[in-house]
């Protein structure tokens, strides 16, 4: 037996649902890259990008994943031999700090807690004891994927001035960007990553980094440039030397469509409704947690994301039963537990282009593969979810 005809309903942290607007902006030919349409979707796209980073800065689009945007963020502002801090809350800041040691930085971790976001008292502390300014930058992540800690990009920026440190400040925002607010200019955010997967309900395949004016000064005197991530060589005056080379067309249609959605909704209605979608998933784990076999990763409730939701198994069968039952039963493809939560955790995500009916529809399904397998859990979840929704969404 299985109900799973249908549309298969992707509730992975990326890449998320591409809404069938954004498919269908896709689909046409091939249009003149030196002069027409395009050159005018490339500078509403940046327009539009700098508006959700939040900086009068200048943004740079790549044919890249997060990988690539990474790489394009360090090799811009940074010289061999240079030091970063790396702020550990999970796996993807410790990812960025591996792509940094490959080009030849030098990489400390401050060491964090999977459980909790990074403690801003501890990067202003670390800060201050680096009286020579051997740290010429800080990773962080506003939203770790896996571990699903929202960290306090604010905050640590706060922490940053307070050292009285120059460190540059660059922030992932992969995981987050689209989801909830981000003000790089008003938290003093240097250089800010993202994808095209996410929040930003697109295909995966571009890669944007938003600057801030100190980074483009920086960019100056890094000596980790190579063409193809270089800032400079894309402000040349050819639509062409923009992407260095052939513009990703199609992938360009799509996000210019996503941002068409995602502004006609209202960046402020479509953080509210994740955090309302978020604020259902977190009541209907709370009441599974309940029965003592499930747990949520991240122990403090305001640090968790609004994006996604890892949720820790205590079943000795493990996660991939769950997974496995919902995919094949019931169309609904949960994310599998990353780095130290590999094989104990699932995680359930909430971001982009996913409303009422899909989350609670995902949640729904969830109970009921706890019910098929006899995983032993607290009633009530899904109920929990749809009470958290009735009670705060007005007519
Ligand atoms: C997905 C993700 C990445 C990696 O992005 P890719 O497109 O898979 O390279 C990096 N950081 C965060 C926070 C992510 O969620």
């Amino acid at each position: 037996m299985s109900v799973r005809a249908g549309r298969e309903f992707l509730a992975i942290p990326g890449p998320t649902t591409v809404p069938d607007e954004v498919l269908r902006a896709m689909h046409r030919p091939a249009i003149d890259i030196y002069s027409g349409p395009l050159i005018e979707i490339t500078d509403r796209c940046h327009a539009d990008l700098r508006r959700i980073f939040g900086t009068s800065g200048r943004s740079y689009i790549y044919i890249a994943n997060g990988h690539g945007a990474w790489e394009a963020a360090l090799t811009n502002t940074l010289s061999r031999g240079d030091k970063v801090l790396v702020l550990e809350s999970g796996r993807f800041a410790i990812g960025w700090g591996e792509t940094a040691s490959r080009l030849g930085l030098a990489v400390e971790v401050l060491p964090g807690d999977w459980r909790r976001a990074v403690d801003p008292d501890a990067v202003e502390a670390r800060l201050r004891a680096d009286a020579a300014h051997e740290i010429k930058a800080v990773l962080v992540v506003q939203v770790d994927t896996a571990s699903g800690v929202l960290n306090d990009i604010p905050a640590i920026g706060r922490a940053i001035a307070a050292a009285g440190h120059p460190a540059l400040y660059l922030v992932d925002t992969i995981a987050s960007l689209g989801t909830m607010p981000f003000d790089m200019d008003g938290w003093g955010v240097d250089v800010a990553v993202a994808g095209s997967q996410k929040g930003l309900m697109s295909p995966p395949g571009l890669g944007f980094v938003g600057t801030s004016k100190r980074a483009r000064k920086v960019h100056e005197t890094a000596d980790l440039r190579t063409h193809y991530w270089d800032w400079t060589a894309r402000e040349g005056e050819r639509h062409y030397e923009k992407y260095c080379g052939t513009p990703p067309e199609h992938l360009l249609f799509a996000l210019r469509q996503a941002l068409d959605m995602l502004f006609a909704e209202g960046l402020e209605v479509a953080f509210e409704r994740h955090r309302l979608l978020a604020g259902a998933t977190h009541a209907a784990v709370e009441r599974w947690a309940e029965g003592g076999d499930f747990e949520f990763n991240i122990l403090v409730p305001a640090e968790r994301s609004p994006s996604v939701t890892p949720v820790i198994m205590k079943d000795s069968r493990g996660p991939r039963l769950l997974l496995d039952y919902l995919r094949e039963k019931f169309g609904v493809v949960l994310g599998i537990g990353l780095g130290a939560l590999g094989d104990r955790a699932f995680r359930i995500a909430h971001m982009g282009h996913v409303n009422g009916p899909m989350m609670l529809g995902t949640l729904a399904s969830v109970e009921a593969a706890l019910v098929a397998l006899g995983i032993p859990h607290g009633k009530g979840g899904t109920e929990a979810a749809i009470r958290h929704l009735g009670e705060r969404v007005a007519p």
